[in-house]
């Protein structure tokens, strides 16, 4: 299994550590065809962008990197928080709308859409150091819910590494994503996640997009994992929308 793009990387617009013409430099010698760039929506606290309009100048800087690098292909797209258990995202609409594509993601520290969501918020964080199987299971029917719910209102072309610290039931997010259309992403630079998920997520239907989610030059296109964990679990090439045999 070989891919030919990765749609999951950072640059300095977020919390990444190479410009955008670094990270397709990089992309462009470990052989990729495409890349996508999915900066951190602006409400992730400390990675965030800091403001949506900066994906419209991260759009026009990646126009601009376009043009020296022909032979691979750039889109701009965001990694959009939700936040709020209703399942709105972190990035307007009319921003939305002017990008190529759209990922959703759920992760641990951001800034609710309200004040009552922050007992949401702190409780997958809770979650991470207290064991216990009620506050486990609360905290995962939340995030299940805002993620279905997010999946539904905005039919996002991916979600980024479903389940990463922020647990969720594979099953509900499964079926939202294939009512929407929406891919489930096997995340590379996490290697997550793992083989027995991939294979009842498979079992299941569901279509997987392989990323690297570089923060750094040399981890674009670093998608050994991918391939190895889907070959591992059988999963069909028709049901990988980035790789070739
Ligand atoms: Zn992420
Ligand atoms: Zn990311």
């Amino acid at each position: 299994m070989r891919f030919f793009g990765d749609y999951h990387v950072h640059s300095t617009y977020s919390d990444g550590r190479g410009t955008v013409a670094e990270m397709v430099e990089a992309g462009q010698k470990a052989g990729l065809e495409e890349i996508g760039f999915a900066e951190h929506g602006p409400r992730n606290i400390g990675c965030g962008i800091k403001s949506e309009n900066m994906l419209l100048l991260l759009k026009e800087e990646i126009a601009r990197v376009q043009r020296i690098y022909p032979a691979v292909k750039l889109y701009t797209a965001v990694e959009a928080n939700v936040i709020s258990l209703e399942g709105e995202l972190d990035v307007s609409g009319k921003v939305i709308k002017q990008l190529d594509y759209l990922i959703a993601g759920l992760h641990p520290y951001v800034l609710p859409a309200q004040v009552r969501e922050l007992s949401w918020v702190a409780g997958n964080t809770l979650s991470n150091f207290l064991p216990g199987q009620a506050l486990q299971r609360r905290v995962a029917n939340a995030n299940t819910k805002a993620f279905v719910a997010a999946i539904y209102r905005y039919a996002p072309q991916l979600i980024s590494h479903p389940g990463l610290r922020m647990p969720i039931s594979l099953e509900e997010t499964a079926r939202a994503c294939l009512a929407r259309g929406t891919w489930w992403e096997i995340n590379a630079g996490h290697r997550f996640p793992d083989y027995e998920q991939v294979s009842a997520l498979a079992r299941w239907g569901v279509d997987f997009l392989v990323n690297s989610d570089a923060h750094f030059p040399e981890s674009v296109g670093a998608l050994d994992y991918g391939a190895w964990v889907l070959e591992k679990a059988r999963v069909p090439l028709s049901h990988v929308k980035n790789a070739r045999s």
